[in-house]
């Protein structure tokens, strides 16, 4: 099975308190902004050179955490039960 299909079959059950946040002062002094680049699920956008995130997708994969060289990610899994689901049938 191709990940695309997995992916398709991906349902979440979205908690409104969010279990990443970013620190907007920091990342508007990131000159690289990788998170835009290597988040899976592409929760980072780049609009008019500022970044916008959106926690709502997040695979759950723990990249934005790792590669932020600002340190402006903080990182926790959802609470027990919320965020992604994934389905393998
Ligand atoms: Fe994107 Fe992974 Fe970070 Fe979620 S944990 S926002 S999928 S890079």
């Amino acid at each position: 099975m191709k990940v695309e299909d997995l992916l398709q079959r991906t349902t979440w059950d979205v908690d409104p308190r969010p279990h990443i946040t970013v620190d907007a002062d920091k990342c508007a002094r990131c000159p690289t902004k990788p998170c835009v680049l290597l988040c899976p699920a592409g929760c980072y956008t780049e609009v008019e050179g500022s970044v916008v995130f959106s926690y709502e997708g997040c695979l759950e994969c723990g990249t934005c955490r790792v590669i932020c060289p600002m340190g402006a990610v903080t990182w926790n899994y959802p609470v027990s039960g919320r965020g992604v689901q994934y389905r393998t049938s």
